[in-house]
């Protein structure tokens, strides 16, 4: 049988120099070392050169699906994440519950509120929008949700109600497009009945009482119709499965057909059980021909400008991967969905390290998995869309291109 094929993401792991040398340059990693010195590495442009993707885009390169035919907004890739049946057509959004005072926006995150899924329950119950359009809101982790529009005549070209700032009343939804009205006036009705129902409710209530900010309201942002994205399985002819931390990667495993397997206790953040994570991983790797894995930590700490945090991180996570079952039967990519330096707290168009790992690779001297050290590796400078044939040639499940 052929091998199978682990595909691990460092979510933006790619840097610039912050005080000589990159968080990766800087950190202990024997693991990600002895990968590079057993394989053959490169430089991957996620989407293109100087391209500054974001993690969707990045993650649907990755797999093979080119984002500029199949990547239709973040909306309907949360929706999914948080486990919303979708059908392509529908229109999903991604929300967050924000607290309203005197009718302003004065906490677009509720006070980090977790206690949501009686608030979801309600809104799902009362909320009855016009012209025989189906809804369905699900909360996710935190302040965090999704909301699906399902019927005919939608589109997608709706201005958000999230005014992504405070100080300001909840935005009005207008139609981008002429055809966008009535999607545009079901999104307003759904924010206005549910502004009503998250009122009068008894959570809120409390938390009023408790001195906690109150989800008054839900926002919504990132306007997407539900794309038709061919499924993994008849693509590449593997079983898929997905291990993620967050809702966004979740969705994009899920809408590209990959299974998604659940950790409990994971956060998405530097403090994350990664050792827990690892053993979903090796499970799949029993039951399934491809597992990607996203690895979210390092992406936290470049956002929030730690370049201590992010070497910590890596450390800890290289330890992790130390646990996986390397052997003849499994090819081994690790790469970034995009770089994230620390000093822009922000993700950037620079390229990230790639190394592949597996039988007959050919080994290219390279010593250590960086940014610069990889540039010298023998895959050269590769376009994220390239990652998944490279991985299928390895494994010896590619298909012969004429006779
Ligand atoms: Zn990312
Ligand atoms: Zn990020």
């Amino acid at each position: 049988m052929a091998p199978r094929i682990l595909l691990v993401v460092l979510d933006g792991i790619g840097d610039r120099p912050w005080k000589g040398a990159t968080a990766l340059q800087a950190a202990r990693k024997p693991f990600l070392d002895r990968l590079v010195r057993e394989g053959v590495s490169g430089l991957v442009d996620p989407v293109a050169p100087g391209v500054k993707v974001g993690s969707a885009t990045g993650h649907l390169a990755l797999l093979g699906y080119d984002p500029y035919q199949y990547y239709t907004g973040r909306g309907p890739f949360e929706a999914a994440g948080v486990g919303i049946g979708l059908r392509p057509g529908d229109i999903a959004f991604r929300c967050n519950f924000a607290t309203l005072r005197g009718g302003l926006v004065v906490d677009r995150r509720a006070g980090r509120i977790r206690e949501t899924r009686e608030l979801e329950e309600a809104v799902n119950r009362g909320v009855r929008v016009s012209g025989g359009v189906e809804l369905v809101f699900r909360a996710g982790t935190g302040h965090r949700g999704a909301l699906m529009l399902r019927g005919a005549g939608l589109d997608p070209r709706v201005s958000p109600t999230d005014p992504k700032r405070e100080g300001v009343p909840v935005s009005s939804s207008e139609p981008l497009d002429p055809a966008a009205a009535s999607t545009a006036r079901a999104l307003n009705e759904f924010t206005e009945q549910a502004m009503a129902i998250l009122s009068e409710h008894p959570v809120n209530r409390r938390r009023e009482s408790e001195g906690k900010n109150p989800a008054g309201a839900i926002l919504s942002r990132g306007a997407g119709v539900v794309p038709v994205i061919p499924p993994f399985a008849d693509r590449y002819h593997m079983r898929g499965a997905a291990v993620a931390a967050t809702a966004l990667v979740a969705g994009i495993g899920r809408l590209c057909g990959l299974e998604f397997l659940s950790t409990p206790g994971l956060t998405g953040g530097v403090d994350s059980p990664l050792e827990k994570k690892m053993e979903t991983v090796r499970r799949a790797l029993g039951e399934y021909d491809f597992v990607m894995v996203n690895i979210k930590g390092a992406d936290e700490a470049s956002h929030d400008g730690k370049w201590e945090e992010k070497v910590g991180f890596i450390e800890r996570l290289d330890g992790a991967l130390d646990s996986l079952p390397l052997s003849p039967d499994l090819v081994v990519a690790v790469t970034g969905d995009h770089s994230s330096p620390v000093a822009w707290k922000d993700h950037s168009g620079d390229p990230v390290p790639l190394v592949l790992w597996g039988e007959g690779v050919r080994r290219d001297g390279v010593q250590r998995f960086d940014e610069v050290s990889c540039a010298r590796g023998g895959l050269g400078r590769l376009r994220g869309l390239d990652v998944m044939p490279l991985l299928l040639d390895l494994a010896g499940r590619s298909e012969k291109y004429g006779e």
